[in-house]
C-alpha cells in the first residue's frame, strides 16, 4: 500500500509505525480498554436517579427495533429504561456520522465525558481515533458516504466508574446496534476495544487472538483492533493498530 507524505506525516505524529511487525499470534490478554479516564464520581452498578431528576422506573425495550427508522430508533434510545444504566446517565449516546457510510465504527460504551456531550469518542481517546481515521482517508465530519464513518457503541448509557459492561446490558441493548448496522449497512465494521469485541463476536478470546482476520458481523465483514483509550497507554501496540486499519482497508476495497 503507497502512501502520500500527508499520510506518512499523520502517521509519524500519532506513533504509527509504516514498518510495522507482524502481529504476533499469541500475544497476551489484554486489559479493558476503558473509553475515559475513571470517574471519581462513580458509585456502583446499582442504578441512582438521573443527574438533577426523579429515579428512572425500569420498563421493557420498545417493540419492533427491528423495522425501525432513525428517528423512531433514536427516540426509542433516547426513552430506554431497559437495563440499569438508564438511572445513571445523563443522557443517551446514540451515535454520530452519515447513515449510509461504507464505514461503521464500533466503541464499548460512553465514557464521562461522552454521557456529557452526547456523543462518543470524545477527549483524548476520540482525538486519536479522528487522527487514526484521518490517516486512512476518512473523518468524522461532514463528507460523502466514502470518508464520513458512522460510529456507534455497543451500549448508549455510561456504565457508572467506567466500570466492565455486563452481558445483561449487552444483551438489551443490542438490538439498537443491530438496528444501526441494517440501516446504515457498511462495507465494514471497525469493532474497537475488547468488551465490543467480544460482544458482536459471541467470544471470550482476547483481542490479540481475534484480531487479524476477517469476521462477520451481521453478514457485514468486521475488523477487532484495540481502543484508542488503550492504546494511548500502550503505545507500543499502536503498530499492530495500524496493521489492523491496512487490513480493513483491503478488505473495504474488496467488498462490493
Ligand atoms: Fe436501554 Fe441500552 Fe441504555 Fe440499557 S444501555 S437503558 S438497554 S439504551
Amino acid at each position: 500500500m503507497g502512501w502520500s507524505e500527508r499520510q506518512r506525516a499523520m502517521l509519524q505524529e500519532i506513533g504509527i509505525r509504516l514498518w510495522a511487525p507482524a502481529a504476533d499470534p499469541q500475544a497476551a490478554d489484554l486489559p479493558a480498554a476503558p473509553t475515559t479516564e475513571p470517574d471519581a464520581s462513580a458509585d456502583g452498578a446499582v442504578a441512582t436517579p438521573a443527574a438533577g431528576g426523579a429515579p428512572v422506573v425500569r420498563g421493557p425495550r420498545a417493540v419492533g427495533v427491528e423495522t425501525m427508522d432513525w428517528v423512531r430508533l433514536r427516540q426509542a434510545v433516547a426513552d430506554c429504561t431497559a437495563c440499569k444504566l438508564c438511572g445513571g446517565r445523563r443522557q443517551t449516546v446514540f451515535g454520530v456520522g452519515h447513515e449510509r457510510a461504507h464505514w461503521m465504527i464500533v466503541g464499548e460504551a460512553p465514557g464521562e465525558q461522552e454521557d456529557r456531550e452526547g456523543e462518543p469518542f470524545v477527549g483524548k481517546s476520540g482525538q486519536l481515533l479522528d487522527n487514526m481515521l484521518r490517516a486512512i482517508g476518512l473523518t468524522r465530519g461532514e463528507a460523502t458516504p466514502e470518508r464520513q464513518v458512522y460510529i456507534a457503541n455497543t451500549l448508549k448509557c455510561r456504565p457508572p466508574g467506567n466500570r466492565n459492561p455486563e452481558p445483561e446490558e449487552l444483551a438489551q441493548c443490542e438490538p439498537f446496534l443491530i438496528r444501526q448496522v441494517a440501516l446504515v449497512q457498511p462495507r465494514i465494521i471497525l469493532a474497537m476495544g475488547r468488551y465490543a469485541v467480544q460482544s458482536l463476536l459471541r467470544s471470550n478470546e482476547p483481542i490479540g487472538r481475534l484480531r487479524g482476520r476477517v469476521h462477520r458481523y451481521q453478514g457485514v465483514p468486521l475488523i477487532v483492533t484495540y481502543h484508542p483509550a488503550y492504546l494511548l497507554r500502550n503505545l507500543d501496540d499502536k503498530a499492530k493498530a495500524w496493521d489492523d486499519l491496512c487490513l480493513a482497508v483491503a478488505t473495504a476495497a474488496a467488498t462490493p
